[in-house]
């Protein structure tokens, strides 16, 4: 655990960082193939592979929905930039498809937008839309650096566990679902500090504020056990 724990301060302290959403994105498979259910803030989709696959295509596959963000992300960025512009623009489609080829032994990926606005556009708005749409967010991600980092764990992982009490009860910190967004160390400094030991003082705020903090734990990694 002191092994952990040390690690966990060397991660706050090199490399500070803040999830965009709030609560991951959450995903499942069971034994039916090849069925995902997929759950996010506000919902559940379901995610699948097609009958050629041995799926049963009854919902899109990883590939489906990896451009099906990039094609929201066009939708929503032109729409904002048209009607803060306030042009009589209708409605646009968009068509997102991609390829991949070996290029000198490394794997590229060229994916394709075709965008069709079903109102007219001067050349000058067109070639503004494209500059504004190039830069959307999900285009910035795909075109950016991106590293992904995999952490596995078994429920038997999940039930380490470490308890800092008060005269409410406790906060419950699971130090393998910790992923060092320091949201809580920003949102009540009081309570979480990583320069203090314990590194958290369950006596530092009202129970209700610590509560309401530990909800905001984008991974699970805390929770209030109340006596
Ligand atoms: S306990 Fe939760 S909010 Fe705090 S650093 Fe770990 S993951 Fe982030």
């Amino acid at each position: 655990m002191r092994k952990f724990f040390l690690t966990f301060i060397y991660h706050f302290k090199t490399k500070f960082m803040q999830y965009l959403l709030e609560q991951p994105v959450h995903g499942n498979i069971g034994k039916e193939k090849y069925k995902c259910t997929i759950s996010w803030r506000n919902g559940m989709l379901t995610a699948d592979e097609p009958v050629k696959t041995g799926g049963k295509d009854t919902g899109p596959d990883p590939d489906s929905l990896l451009l099906s963000s990039l094609a929201a992300c066009t939708l929503i960025t032109l729409r904002m930039y048209i009607d803060r512009k306030g042009w009589d623009i209708a409605a646009i489609d968009v068509d997102v498809n991609m390829y991949q080829a070996m290029v000198d032994g490394k794997l590229v990926t060229t994916m394709d937008r075709d965008i069709r606005f079903l109102s007219p556009v001067t050349e000058e708005q067109r070639s503004r839309l494209l500059d504004i749409v190039s830069h959307c967010p999900i285009s910035k991600i795909l075109q950016g650096e991106v590293k992904v980092r995999t952490f596995t764990y078994s429920d038997a992982d999940l039930e380490k566990k470490v308890k800092y009490a008060n005269e409410d009860g406790a906060v419950i910190w699971k130090p393998e679902l910790c992923r060092h967004s320091a949201r809580c160390v920003s949102g009540l400094p009081d309570v979480f500090d990583v320069n203090a030991k314990p590194w958290i003082n369950a006596h530092g705020a009202t129970t209700d504020k610590i509560i309401a903090q530990v909800k905001k734990c984008p991974t699970g990694a805390l929770s209030f056990a109340k006596e």
